[in-house]
């Protein structure tokens, strides 16, 4: 298997550390709002990711966090805790926040068929685990103390630039330096965050006799040295993570255990809707919900994001849903010909799909593959499965065999047509596509689809 691998900016022979089970960690969301379709499309790509390991014979030990402390409104460290502010904005404590869009990001992973990740873990379940790498750090000699917090002194660690491809005298040069006049170079971030006079900061923990709480990339951090052990295999996330938040995972865990943290990198590029990018105030902030309503399904966008790569910046416009929607309803159209025809030998079907996916994730080309297939061929119930195993997307769960009543109707109304009773077989083909079905007639029966 070959992937993009941000740290080489190649594409490289996938060589897990252990061939048996590949360790990944995902970068999850922070709980403060509802999850929109852009966030989403991380989680379907590394779903694929978990899919392809796992048709390839690998076992997947995965790991995803949620960020519930700590994430703020900028990278700079300087800005609000998102979660605070949402607690505000609701008039509710952050623990119900946390709760409530958990909640609903779980309840969308689930509609979208998502593969469950072996731990979810929640940043603030790893408080301690996080103290004590800040130890580990500070024992180092990587850490200075500030009136905002604990900062690492990213011109001790020299290789701190490197992943990101940084230009630190640019941004040097570029930086605000506002409050931070204590920070020692421009690129320093906060590990550990004092709680300061007079902020109003629900979460807070007791360290060193002060109160304060972690900084965003320290959970990440913690979290993959507790539960997986560095180096991890394939570490994922959105790209715009690269220059600050994965560059500063990559310095606390490195400078703190002197272990590599990943050997692999996936990074999946964004998405704009309908030539902008998204955003509030241009109020083109689509959730599943706005989708539903529409008449498209959870599986509608999946199909729609994995009929493109996951390092293409992408366009979404409903009208391509529309196709997506209907790209879906072909396959599982396909799958419906398991119960009325003799199955077809599609093995080198599954291994010219497979030989694609393994090309870094080459989701497209795996979906021409099978579009090339489905015209002449009939599927079984292994072939079904593969699909649904390789792609979740519910080919087969959606595409049941109708029942006795309906197919002695479509006989029905076959022998009504050849007996030239037109008025008949109209009437029959009406009742049955009340039932959902359509029907294609050859010249001994009628093939039945799925309408929708
Ligand atoms: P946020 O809560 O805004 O920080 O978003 C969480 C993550 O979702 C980001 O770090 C991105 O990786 C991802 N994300 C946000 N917007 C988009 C988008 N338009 N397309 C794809 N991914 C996105
Ligand atoms: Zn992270």
């Amino acid at each position: 298997m070959k992937l993009y691998n941000t740290l080489s900016r190649k594409v490289e022979d996938f060589k897990p550390i252990n061939a048996k089970c590949a360790k990944i960690y995902t970068c999850g969301p922070t709980v403060y709002w509802y999850a929109h379709i852009g966030n989403f499309t991380s989680y379907i790509y590394w779903d694929l990711l978990v899919r392809t390991l796992r048709a390839n014979g690998m076992k997947v030990d995965r790991v995803l966090n949620i960020t519930d402390v700590g994430h703020l409104a900028s990278d700079a460290d300087d800005g609000e805790d998102k979660m605070e502010k949402g607690a505000k904005r609701e008039g509710k404590t952050v623990w119900e926040i946390a709760e409530m869009y958990m909640g609903d990001f779980l309840d969308n992973f689930k509609k979208l068929n998502l593969i469950e990740p072996t731990s979810i873990c929640r940043a603030t379940d790893f408080i301690n685990e996080d103290m004590a790498l800040v130890d580990a750090l500070d024992k180092k000699g990587f850490l200075y103390d500030t009136t905002d917090g604990l900062y690492f002194d990213t011109s001790k660690f020299p290789t701190y630039a490197d992943f990101a491809r940084l230009d630190l005298d640019h941004l040097k040069a570029g930086a605000r330096i506002d409050f931070s006049s204590e920070k020692r170079n421009a690129s320093d971030f906060a590990v550990w965050k004092w709680i300061r006079e007079g902020e109003d900061h629900a979460m807070q923990w007791e360290y060193r006799g002060r109160m304060g709480y972690p900084g965003w990339h320290l959970e990440c951090a913690t979290i993959i040295h507790e539960k997986l052990g560095e180096p991890i295999d394939i570490h994922c996330g959105g790209i715009d993570h690269i220059p600050v938040h994965h560059t500063n995972e990559i310095a606390e865990i490195e400078a703190a255990y002197g272990h590599k943290m990943a050997n692999y990198w996936l990074h999946n590029n964004f998405i704009t809707i309908e030539g902008e990018k998204i955003s509030k105030s241009l109020g083109n902030v689509y959730y599943f919900s706005d989708l539903v309503e529409r008449g498209y399904s959870y599986m509608d966008y999946k199909m729609w994001v994995l009929q493109g790569h996951f390092q293409s910046e992408r366009n979404f416009a409903f009208s391509d849903l529309g196709a997506a929607k209907q790209r879906l309803l072909n396959y599982r159209n396909f799958a419906a010909l398991r119960w009325q025809k003799k199955a077809t030998d599609l093995a080198n079907v599954r291994i010219s799909m497979m030989e694609q996916l393994n090309n870094n994730l080459n989701s497209a080309g795996a979906f021409a593959e099978l579009d090339k297939a489905i015209n002449n061929n009939v599927p079984d119930d292994a072939f079904v499965d593969f699909l649904d195993e390789l792609l979740g997307l519910n080919i087969g769960e959606s595409t049941p065999d109708i029942s006795d009543e309906i197919k002695g109707k479509i006989d029905e109304r076959f022998e009504a047509k050849k007996a030239k009773d037109f008025a008949k077989a109209d009437a029959l083909r009406d009742e049955i596509a009340q039932e959902g079905i359509a029907l294609l007639d050859n010249a001994d029966g009628s093939i039945w689809q799925f309408i929708n």
